[in-house]
């Protein structure tokens, strides 16, 4: 059976693995990845001593996820967090390491090849995936191509406008979906609503309010909370609306919901749906399915041996 080593290079960590074709991990590891020592030979070392442990002399490639903006010939333009990563050829440098195929891709997009592949887009032509955590990352596979755009920046789908005089985003825009719906903004939405003066168990869990989690909201909507249920529904309702439009432009077959915010579960989940089933072009919205990522804890291992295995 084909296989393939994934790479998964974080500012910290390089998670890697052997792949089968199936998307099954055979083998895998982490090292730290020694950024913050300054060098990138050190950071390459570090990432070869990774190749090396997962080598299968039968693999068909190695495939990178990297952060930063990355070119179609596996050239990284830049990458804030790694020393040394500015127009730098990361292709080049394994293949000629190791004589074998290297596939190199921005970090999000990887995964959302893993899904596309292996995951919960399986089966599919066409997926919006969306990373709910701190921010609001995404990807777009579009009749089974990765979105990438002129400059390999598309799908920076958080920075998206849903209100042109809404609230401010950290990219300096105003009206981001990623102000309605990103973690922070999530939090202060409670915190707001309980110094409205309404009822919640979340004002008895902390000591002080902006020690509330989405995690602690979840666990109180469980309960019944309604304050909580409420912020579930407002963001999950901007998420839908957002979606809404997406849905009209691409016409996905699926819309894949990952990262930690996305535990909040059947609430989050269902008024999704239910706002796209709304706000969308019937038609549409009657073809988009809404569902939780598929890969798990590894997917960026997966995903990295996914770009191997591009279809
Ligand atoms: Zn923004």
């Amino acid at each position: 059976m084909k296989k393939a080593i994934g790479i998964d290079l974080g500012g910290t960590y390089i998670k890697y693995g052997l792949v089968d074709v199936e998307g099954n991990i055979l083998k895998k590891g982490i090292l730290p990845t020694n950024a913050e020592k300054g060098s990138r030979d050190i950071v390459i070392e570090q990432m070869s001593c990774a190749i090396k442990d997962a080598w299968d002399e039968n693999i068909e490639g190695i495939g990178i996820g990297t952060p930063g903006v990355v070119d179609n010939n596996g050239i990284v333009f830049e990458s804030p967090n790694l020393p040394g990563w500015h127009n730098f050829n990361v292709k080049e440098v394994f293949e000629k390491k190791f004589g074998k195929k290297v596939v190199v891709e921005n970090d999000a997009n990887s995964i959302v090849w893993g899904e596309y592949l292996f995951g919960a887009g399986k089966g599919t032509r066409t997926i919006i995936c969306l990373t709910l955590g701190t921010g609001l990352g995404g990807g777009v596979v579009i009749n089974g191509k990765l979105l990438r755009g002129a400059i390999y920046s598309a799908a920076e789908l958080g920075h998206m406008v849903v209100d042109y005089r809404g609230r401010k985003c950290g990219c300096g825009s105003v009206g981001c979906i990623e102000a309605y719906v990103g973690r922070d903004y999530i939090v202060k939405s409670a915190i707001r609503k309980i110094r409205k003066g309404e009822k919640t168990v979340l004002s008895k869990m902390v000591k002080d309010l902006t020690e509330i989690t989405p995690k602690m909201i979840s666990d109180a909507y469980q309960k019944g909370d309604k304050l909580a249920e409420k912020v579930w529904i407002e963001m999950a309702t901007a998420l839908g609306a957002f979606l809404a439009g997406l849905v009209n432009m691409l016409n996905p077959d699926r819309i894949i919901l990952a990262g930690g915010i996305a535990q909040a579960g059947e609430i989050l989940f269902s008024t999704v749906r239910k706002t796209i089933a709304e706000r969308a072009m019937k038609v549409l919205a009657k073809t988009v399915e809404v569902v939780p990522a598929g890969l798990g804890n590894d997917a960026g291992i997966i995903s990295g041996a996914a770009l191997i295995f591009q279809k």
